[in-house]
């Protein structure tokens, strides 16, 4: 998008996206009824939807990120959780334990290095408040399966595995795979955003380190609410419950219709 970035529009089309997505979270999550029996499971289900839809929210309040240098890196992290999602409602109970169990081994695990780096100052363990704060969380933590501490990969398998496993390999594949490029700073990202050629017309065509202002992009904001969107339906499938709200989704997209149509208006005049 140019210097003209249509600004007042998209505050509009964010605005309403977020107070749709907002309102369909709370449609489903009024709609579970919800089995105390199984209150890990809805608590994961239910913490990772409300993350899918806050990752989207947070992206498309900042529309200064939807750029290749920042916004992959909030939508490799949207796919990772479709995936984990995924992966989980194919036997939600014993698979939701796991995803917990496996995050407070990781917790463990780090108050472990909190207290080691403690000890290696000559510092008292007792008096730090960051060591006390994160251990009072963990052992509120009372959930009655709760009988080992796992730090391994919390799903035994890899995200590949998984996405497979859980019928969304063509989001791993498209999505996931090309967005880890930005995440992990790798060759196939840096030499595309990093570097530009040398105007010296002697050195080679080598490549010098440049910081690229790149523009912004909507379908940064239609892929965030895409997988969104995924997430939900993958919600509503499994659970078999129906929501008559509006879908931000289908809101968005045809705010974006109506966006570029706008725009394309305006640079190509009918002249007929
Ligand atoms: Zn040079």
């Amino acid at each position: 998008m140019s210097s003209e970035t249509p600004w007042k529009d998209i505050d509009g089309i964010v605005r309403s996206y977020v107070r749709l997505v907002t309102r369909e979270l709370h449609q489903r999550w009024e709609k579970w009824s919800i089995d105390l029996a199984r209150r890990e499971m809805h608590e994961v289900i239910g913490a990772l939807l409300a993350r899918q839809v806050s990752l989207a929210i947070q992206l498309a309040e900042a529309p200064t990120i939807w750029n290749g240098h920042v916004a992959p890196l909030i939508l490799r992290s949207m796919t990772d959780n479709y995936i984990n999602l995924a992966w989980i409602l194919g036997d939600p109970l014993e698979r939701s334990r796991k995803f917990i169990l496996h995050g407070l081994g990781q917790e463990k695990l780090h108050i472990e290095h909190l207290k080691a780096s403690l000890n290696a100052k000559g510092l008292d363990v007792g008096d730090d408040s960051l060591v006390k704060a994160r251990e009072e969380w963990l052992n509120s933590q009372r959930y009655t399966f709760l009988t080992e501490v796992n730090v391994g990969a919390w799903s035994g398998t890899d995200a590949r595995k998984m996405a497979e496993e859980a019928g969304c390999i063509d989001l791993y594949n498209h999505a996931y795979a090309p967005f880890s490029a930005a995440t992990h700073n790798m060759w196939h990202h840096v030499a595309k955003y990093n570097l530009a050629p040398c105007p010296n017309p002697l050195h080679r065509f080598h490549r010098i380190p440049v910081i690229r202002s790149e523009p912004i992009d909507l379908d940064y904001l239609y892929r965030a609410a895409k997988y969104v969107k995924k997430a939900f339906t993958l919600f509503d499938e499994r659970t078999g419950l129906r929501m008559d709200c509006p879908s931000a989704f289908d809101d968005l997209c045809q705010a974006i219709e109506t966006l570029n149509e706008k725009i394309n208006g305006q640079e190509d005049p009918d002249v007929s």
